[in-house]
């Protein structure tokens, strides 16, 4: 039984790209529980963490006044020292004012090329859009960025390259069409399992379920194959499907000759791909090989899932276009129960890229440097745009710790934890002149803020929308007051580009809702007057009559045809492996949620947390002499931590698994910032590792 609520709100849950609708039971302006409400993605379902999340919002340690750090406190960690000793509460008149001035002096001193910002993809739409807005026409500089440089961008990328646009193809539900369901880097048990739950029911229906990754996963007991891929060789496997496919003649050539081009260069890219070879590189059966090509093949509609074993890797931008070639060559594409989807780990990373918060690209996938885009921006915004496309999160951070960039304004970002090589974050934040941090609780990264700003919760104290993983954008409600003088993202961006001299012509969040189906055509359509009448709309909604969108390219693609991309694979660097043998994944679990700034508020949560250990196959352990529970040296090319071994068989011989949610075992200081060229991704799904005895 529920305890009795003075009021009942249905919003939308604030962690993963699901995006599940939640019912808060409110007592005396304190959320006092959380229930499933029905919505098209979750059915009244919720995970663990949408039931039992909510606590951080009550806490009191949230930020309730802006704060100033004291003249002569160095930058860095506060080391247990109470927070008004480092830092002073200031009015927002005072903060701003600051903040507008020294925006001013850095502007006059390097020009506008020496800002960033990094935006949170747990605001809302409305905010992120704000953001962007305010730092081109407020600041002039294009460096800013969210979460997805972390995550999916190489996703992003290489379907809006291939295809025409960077998102989900299909509805999340879709999946229970599908007859053959491919799981590629994927442990959605733990960081989708709402989703986790469709395809056990497809599989149970008897779809053909075929997991792809390097640790066993509990998804893997509905499965017909799993296969524990060899990390950093999902390239081999898929370009070995393709070219087994294509020799079986079990292609679809109508598909491929009405909609798509370059399919002879790639066809001709493949010859290297024999089964043998992947066999030998992948650790896969060839036998199994084929047998999953043919499922994926001929049992269609076929569906292929991912997540970031996927993406994050050097090569992640390689990874994501085999699989789209993949789809191409079947034509599994445009049609119910097909389809690819990566599934997103923030509840509006998808929401972010969006409405325009990364470089060079304006809301809705517009290009900066198109001139007619430009002038009509210029025109709706009345301002000048940035003349420079700007950096990815990960190039922010390198360009400061090189002293080209001298001010970062980081929002609900907890950067010393999520970038790679954590040393290397530090060093940059502490050289910058000025660093601006907006969060609902003090963070390792705001402990190197000179300003740190107080937020309201997005999902929980504010108004506005959240886009799920299936392109759906869902109102979030306030269910409660902001605690203190914390106020909503927006607020800050639209007050501060006032005090720059900058309106930005937006009152509340309903009015940037208006400004963004102003300026992006896949936003047209849409309102939050029609959010509330209506319910979720997947974009593009081109007009106020048009449904949103179902099914993307179900009547073609936008340039007319998708592309084929040659994909190759570098092949291994034996002299690495040789002096670093393990191969590292760092990953989440199911009770915990990214850097825990939220989720180790959750009293149920702490109880079922794994803990701050890396795990090992026991049969590494007994080669390399190591107990269980006993703590050793991790050592890579970037640095080392210290961590206690759990022994683990889902783990296979050679490879190590661990998450970056303990501050504990600071995981990303052995990545190296080894980045995706095209996306700079960092590669957190393999980083070689050796293990010292202590
Ligand atoms: Fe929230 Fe994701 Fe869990 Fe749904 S599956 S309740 S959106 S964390």
């Amino acid at each position: 039984d529920w305890v009795p609520a003075d009021k009942v709100v249905e919003t939308t849950c604030p962690y993963c790209g699901t995006g599940c609708q939640v019912e808060y039971g409110i007592k005396d302006d304190k959320v006092i529980w959380a229930r499933g409400a029905y919505g098209p993605a979750n059915e009244g379902k919720l995970c663990i963490k949408g039931k039992f999340g909510y606590h951080y919002v009550n806490s009191p340690e949230r930020l309730t006044k802006p704060l100033i750090r004291r003249t002569g406190i160095p930058k860095g960690p506060l080391n247990g020292r109470p927070i008004h000793e480092v830092f002073r509460e200031a009015t927002w008149e005072e903060v701003l004012d600051i903040i507008a001035s020294k925006i001013r002096e850095i502007l006059d001193k390097y020009g506008p090329a020496a800002i960033g910002g990094i935006m949170s993809d747990r605001s809302t739409n409305e905010s992120i859009y704000a953001f962007q807005k305010f730092m081109r026409c407020a600041i002039g500089t294009d460096s800013i960025d969210q979460s997805a440089t972390l995550c999916h961008e190489p996703s992003a990328w290489s379907l809006a390259t291939q295809l025409g646009y960077g998102a989900a193809t299909n509805p999340i539900r879709d999946v229970l069409n599908s007859r053959t369901i491919i799981v590629v880097g994927s442990n959605m048990n733990e960081t989708h399992p709402v989703i986790a739950a469709y395809v056990k029911r497809a599989a149970k229906q008897g779809a053909h379920l075929i997991i792809v990754n390097p640790i066993h996963t509990e998804l893997a007991r509905y499965a017909e194959y799993e296969l524990l891929i060899r990390p950093g060789t999902d390239v081999v496997l898929f370009s070995a499907m393709a070219k087994y496919i294509i020799d079986m003649g079990w292609y679809d050539k109508e598909f491929i000759s009405r909609y798509t081009e370059g399919f002879e260069d790639w066809v001709r890219s493949l010859d290297a791909f024999t089964l043998d070879f992947a066999e030998e590189v992948t650790g896969v059966p060839k036998d199994v090989i084929k047998e999953v090509a043919r499922l994926y093949a001929l049992e269609k509609p076929s569906m292929i899932m991912w997540t970031l074993g996927i993406t994050e890797h050097e090569n992640g931008t390689e990874n994501v276009s085999a699989l789209i070639n993949l789809a191409l060559l079947t034509g599994n594409v445009g049609k119910p129960g097909a389809g690819l989807m990566p599934l997103r780990g923030q509840n509006n990373v998808q929401g972010g890229a969006d409405v325009g918060c990364a470089p060079g690209r304006l809301p809705g996938y517009q290009p900066l440097m198109d001139s007619e885009v430009r002038r009509r921006f210029e025109e709706v915004w009345r301002c000048k745009l940035p003349s420079f496309i700007g950096f990815r999160s990960t190039e922010m951070i390198d360009m400061a710790r090189r002293g080209l960039i001298k001010m970062l304004y980081i929002v609900g970002e907890n950067s010393i934890r999520s970038h790679p090589d954590s040393k290397a974050v530090a060093e940059a934040l502490s050289k910058l002149e000025f660093l601006v941090v907006q969060d609902i609780f003090m963070t390792e990264t705001a402990e190197y803020a000179d300003v740190v700003l107080p937020a309201a919760s997005a999902a929980l104290e504010d108004y506005g929308t959240f886009t799920n993983t299936e392109r759906r954008l869902q109102l979030t409600r306030k269910v409660v007051d902001p605690p203190g003088d914390a106020k909503p993202d927006w607020w800050v961006f639209v007050e501060l580009a006032r005090k720059l001299g900058y309106d930005m012509g937006l009152r509340d969040s309903t009015d940037i809702m208006r400004d963004m189906a102003r300026v992006a055509p896949v936003f047209s359509g849409l309102s939050h007057e029609r959010l509330e009448r209506e319910g979720g709309l997947q974009w593009p909604v081109p007009s106020e009559s048009s449904p949103g969108t179902l099914i993307l390219y179900a009547d073609g693609f936008p340039r007319g045809r998708a592309r084929f991309r040659v994909v190759s694979w570098r092949g291994f660097d034996v002299v690495v492996e040789r002096l670093y043998p393990y191969s590292l994944i760092i990953g989440r679990e199911r009770a915990q949620y990214h850097t825990a700034t939220m989720t180790s508020r959750s009293p149920v949560l702490r109880v079922i947390w794994r803990g701050p250990v890396v795990e090992m196959n026991p049969e590494d352990m007994r080669a390399e002499s190591i107990k269980d529970g006993e703590v050793v040296k991790l050592l890579s090319p970037a640095g080392e931590v210290l961590a206690r071994v759990k022994a683990s068989t889902r783990v296979p011989r050679g490879v190590l698994f661990t998450t970056f949610h303990y501050p504990e075992l600071l995981a990303n200081t052995l990545v190296p910032a080894v980045l995706n060229p095209i996306t700079k991704t960092p590669a957190y799904k393999d980083t070689r590792v050796r293990i010292e005895k202590v």
